[in-house]
């Protein structure tokens, strides 16, 4: 999408920050981190949501969570918080799928 903030972050028009990229997804730390390890992990294609996902594009989606799961891995991280929202209620501001991946601190239950 061509207005789509994450959609330019993924095609490199916008900088970031890169944690792990391949031809599926990339791995970036969040601009404005809720924690001492803070970074999100999205699809190249465009998917608005978890709410977007589908079989067409599940295979994608658990790409993602092996990218994340190896990730924390090599980053050594015991302890972490893997977080989708979707829609305005929950706190989605950028609508193209994403999940944050957070750890370092204390983390309370439920989230606000
Ligand atoms: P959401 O609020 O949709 O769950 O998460 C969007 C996240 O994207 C926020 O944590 C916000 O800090 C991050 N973000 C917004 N704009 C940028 C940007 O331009 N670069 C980076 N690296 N992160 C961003
Ligand atoms: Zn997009």
């Amino acid at each position: 999408m061509s207005d789509c903030l994450f959609c330019k972050i993924a095609a490199g028009e916008i900088p970031s920050s890169k944690v792990y990229e391949d031809e599926k997804c990339l791995a970036f730390h969040d601009i404005d981190p809720q924690a001492p390890t803070h970074f999100l992990v999205i699809p190249k294609e465009h998917i608005g949501s978890v709410a977007e996902v589908n079989e067409d594009n599940a295979a994608t989606v658990a790409h993602i969570f092996t990218v994340i799961a190896r990730e924390a891995k090599r980053l050594g991280l015991q302890s972490y918080r893997v977080v989708s929202n979707i829609g305005e209620q929950a706190g989605q501001s950028v609508p193209h799928l994403h999940f944050h991946v957070l750890a370092g601190r204390d983390m309370t239950w439920p989230p606000g």
